[in-house]
């Protein structure tokens, strides 16, 4: 049977470029039903992250035109994260899959067929990965390569050169639904999920009208809000830098003995530089052992799940 596909599209101040958007989707939409990738019941699902254009006038309009466009008006500006999570927990109840795209069409369309073959597969999550970025600003391009690969260091699994371009089925959807958390980055959590995945390469383009809604400040704050989410290898780093300074302040210690049994040193700063030292280590090294249980605080705090079972076989033995 055919699976109910939903595009879920956040849009913020989209209003340039919507209709196009939703002229070359429902195109789309039409080819997905006739190869059988789709069927009459998919619909893209357009959520309003509070725009202060038209954008939700546009969307009520285009709901009442098109059969395909449904719409969702988020009461204040929340931030592509969190429109998106509503966007997908507001599609979870009526599809069988749920694929999350911009409003500006950067991501190729035409990845969309890609996407559900995989799904029809078997898989519950498509990732969207570029291919080249050279649509990208140098900084741009630079700077997001750059992240994936700190994210990575940092021990976060995160798909190199996966933005929010992803299909997921309805049970990995239910899956996001259970984690609680308030500072998203979807990016992260999605493999948290589990279950079977695939890739999807495509090529970026340019946005087909508009201008980003992705300042440098929403970049950065995405950034950290995904590192502080789900790394406390930074916390860790304190400790082992307090342990570092510690050893340092031993060989310091011996320099500044010395330096005293020499005659080299002044009264008073063999105990000063000494004391210094080895304060400022012990002191970082205590840090650093409360910044872990913090870690553990923090961790307990979000309450993710803490299991998922993908598959129970059993026997009937007759016991109930
Ligand atoms: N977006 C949103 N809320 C915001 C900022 C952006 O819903 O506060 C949407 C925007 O309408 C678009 C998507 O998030 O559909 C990606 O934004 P954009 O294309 O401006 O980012 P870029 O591609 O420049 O990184
Ligand atoms: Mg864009």
């Amino acid at each position: 049977m055919n699976p109910t596909v939903y595009l879920v599209i956040p849009c913020y101040n989209e209003e340039e470029a919507l209709p196009e958007t939703v002229r070359r989707l429902t195109a789309k939409l039409d080819s997905m039903r006739a190869q059988g990738l789709a069927n009459e019941h998919s619909r893209m699902l357009l959520v309003d992250d509070g725009s202060k254009d038209k954008t939700w006038q546009l969307i009520t309009q285009l709901n009442q035109e098109n059969p395909y466009v449904e719409g969702v008006k988020l009461a204040h500006n929340r931030g592509h994260q969190n429109a998106l999570l509503c966007g997908l927990m507001a599609a979870m109840e009526s599809c069988d899959c749920a694929i999350s795209l911009d409003a500006d069409l950067q991501d190729d369309v035409d990845a969309l067929d890609g996407f559900v073959k995989k799904y029809l597969e078997g898989c519950d999550v498509v990732y969207g990965v570029r291919n080249k970025r050279e649509t990208d600003t140098w900084f741009k391009r630079t700077t997001a390569e750059g992240f994936y690969k700190v994210m990575k260091l940092l021990g976060v699994d995160v798909v190199f050169n996966h933005a929010d371009y992803r299909l997921m089925s309805r049970r990995a959807l239910e899956g996001l639904s259970e984690y609680k958390e308030v500072n998203l980055f979807l990016r992260g959590m999605v493999p948290l999920i589990g279950y079977r995945s695939d890739y999807v390469y495509y090529d970026r383009h340019e946005r087909i009208a508009g201008e980003s809604k992705y300042p440098l400040k929403k970049m950065i704050s995405l950034a950290l809000d995904g590192i502080s989410s789900f790394s406390v290898k930074p916390l860790k780093l304190i400790s082992n830098f307090g342990i570092l300074v510690s050893v340092l302040s031993v060989l310091g210690l011996l320099y500044a003995l010395v330096s005293y049994f020499m005659g080299w040193a002044v009264s008073g700063w063999t105990a000063i530089v000494c004391s210094i030292w080895l304060l400022g280590g012990l002191q970082m090294l205590c840090l650093g052992v409360v910044g872990g249980y913090i870690g553990k605080i923090y961790s307990e705090v979000k309450a993710r799940p803490r299991y998922r079972v993908e598959e129970h076989l059993r026997k009937d033995n007759g016991s109930k």
